[in-house]
C-alpha cells in the first residue's frame, strides 16, 4: 500500500460518511490535553459540567460559532444531545404543534424524508417539493416549491449526505419561518443565519464527533412551544440553562471547540474553508466528466454537493472492485449508502486535499487498467 503522501503514515484516507474525518492538530490537540486539561489538573473527562473550567470551554465554543457563522442577537446557540434525528422530532414538537398550520418539507433525499415522517407524527404536513420523480438527483428548479396557505416553517436539508445534493441558495420562502438540516454541511461554508428560524447540525459530519448537535434558533420561534412539552424537549428550556439543565456531552463540546478554534485559526474562516472545499469537490468532479460516462454521476452538475461526491460505475461488479483496489491504495469507505448504492467520497473539511488527490489519481487509474 503506498501511504507515502499520508501526513502520517498509519492512518489511511478516510472518505466515511459520518462519524467521519477530524483535523488532525484537534486529535492531537486532544490527546496531549486528555489527562490534564491545561490549568485544571484533571481530564475534560473527569470534571464538573458546572466547574468554571467546562464553563470557560462551552462559552468559548459559543462565541466561535457565533465569530464563525455571523450569529447575530436575534439567534440563540444552545447544545443538545440525541443528534440530528431528534431535531425531526423536536423541530415539529416545538414549532408546529397547536399552530393550526401546516409545516412545508422541501423533498430531497433521504434525510428530508425522514425530517417529513417524524413531523407527521405531530401534524399536518405539506410536501411543497419532492425529487423522487427523478430519483433525488437534484433540487427544485426555480418556483418550482409551493408553499401551503400560511405554513408553520419551511424546511429543507442544506446537503442530502447520502443522495449528494446540495443548496446553493437558499430558497424564498417569503415569511414563513425557514429550518435548515444542516448536519453534513456544518461549518463548511458560510451561513445566512439570519434568513432562518432554525438550524439544527449534528457534530460527526463535519464539526467533530458524535454526541452534540447545535441547534441556532431565532429568539421568537421560542414563544411558539407550548407548556406541555416535556421539559427536555422544550428548547426553552435549554436556551434558559444555558445548554447545562442536566449534564451536556462535555467532550463532544469540548472537540466542537477545538474544530471552531482550528477553523478560526489554522483554516481562516467558514469563506476559507469553502474555497478549499469547492476545489476538493472539483478534483473529483472533473474526473467524472472527463470519464466519457464511465463514472456516472448521480447530482445534476448544478446541485452537486461538495461534502459528498456519488456516482456510478458501469456494473456493480466494477464498483466492488473499485472499493477494493481502493482499499489497497489506503482509500477507505468508499461504498454508497445501501439504499442508492454505488460509490460515495465524503470530503469534509478536516479531508485533506492529498487525500482527494491520491482518489483522484486512482478513479484515473482505475478507468485506464479495469479488469475487462
Ligand atoms: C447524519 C445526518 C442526520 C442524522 O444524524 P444523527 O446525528 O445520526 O441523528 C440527519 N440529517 C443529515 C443531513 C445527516 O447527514
Amino acid at each position: 500500500m503506498d501511504r507515502s503522501r499520508h501526513p502520517v503514515p498509519d492512518r489511511v484516507f478516510n472518505f466515511s460518511p459520518g462519524p467521519a474525518v477530524l483535523p488532525l492538530e484537534v486529535m492531537v490537540q486532544a490527546q496531549e490535553e486528555l489527562l490534564a486539561l491545561p490549568g485544571v489538573g484533571s481530564s475534560i473527562l473527569e470534571i464538573s459540567h458546572r466547574s468554571p473550567a467546562f464553563d470557560r470551554i462551552l462559552e468559548e465554543t459559543l462565541e466561535s460559532l457565533r465569530r464563525l457563522l455571523s450569529v447575530g442577537s436575534d439567534h440563540e446557540i444552545i447544545f443538545l444531545q440525541g443528534g440530528a434525528s431528534l431535531q425531526f422530532s423536536m423541530v415539529p414538537m416545538n414549532l408546529l404543534r397547536g399552530s393550526g398550520s401546516a409545516a412545508d418539507y422541501v423533498q430531497t433525499g433521504t434525510w428530508g424524508i425522514t425530517g417529513a415522517k417524524e413531523a407527521r407524527r405531530e401534524g399536518s404536513v405539506h410536501v411543497a417539493w419532492d425529487g423522487a420523480s427523478t430519483n433525488f438527483d437534484r433540487l427544485p428548479p426555480a418556483g418550482a416549491i409551493k408553499l401551503s396557505a400560511d405554513p408553520a416553517y419551511v424546511h429543507i436539508t442544506s446537503n442530502e449526505t447520502i443522495q449528494g445534493v446540495q443548496w446553493k441558495q437558499l430558497p424564498d420562502v417569503g415569511n414563513a419561518p425557514l429550518v435548515s438540516d444542516c448536519s453534513s454541511d456544518f461549518l463548511s461554508r458560510p451561513i445566512d443565519v439570519a434568513r432562518h428560524g432554525l438550524i439544527y447540525a449534528c457534530a460527526q459530519k463535519n464539526a467533530g464527533i458524535a454526541g452534540v448537535t447545535t441547534v441556532i434558533i431565532r429568539k421568537d420561534m421560542l414563544e411558539r412551544s407550548r407548556d406541555d412539552l416535556p421539559t427536555m424537549l422544550d428548547y426553552r428550556t435549554h436556551v434558559k440553562n444555558g445548554s447545562r439543565s442536566n449534564t451536556p456531552p462535555v467532550f463532544a463540546v469540548y472537540i466542537l471547540g477545538l474544530v471552531c478554534r482550528w477553523l478560526e485559526k489554522t483554516v481562516g474562516g467558514l469563506a476559507a474553508m469553502d474555497r478549499h472545499n469547492v476545489a476538493k469537490a472539483k478534483l473529483l468532479y472533473d474526473v467524472l466528466d472527463g470519464s466519457q460516462g464511465f463514472y456516472a454521476g448521480h447530482a445534476q452538475p448544478e446541485c452537486r454537493s461538495d461534502m459528498n461526491v456519488t456516482f456510478r460505475l458501469p456494473s456493480e461488479a466494477l464498483e466492488k472492485q473499485f472499493v477494493a483496489g481502493a482499499v489497497e491504495r489506503g482509500l477507505v469507505d468508499l461504498k454508497g449508502h445501501r439504499s442508492v448504492g454505488g460509490i460515495r467520497a465524503s470530503i469534509y473539511n478536516a479531508m485533506p486535499v492529498e487525500g482527494v488527490e491520491s482518489l483522484r489519481d486512482y478513479m484515473i487509474d482505475f478507468q485506464k487498467t479495469r479488469p475487462a
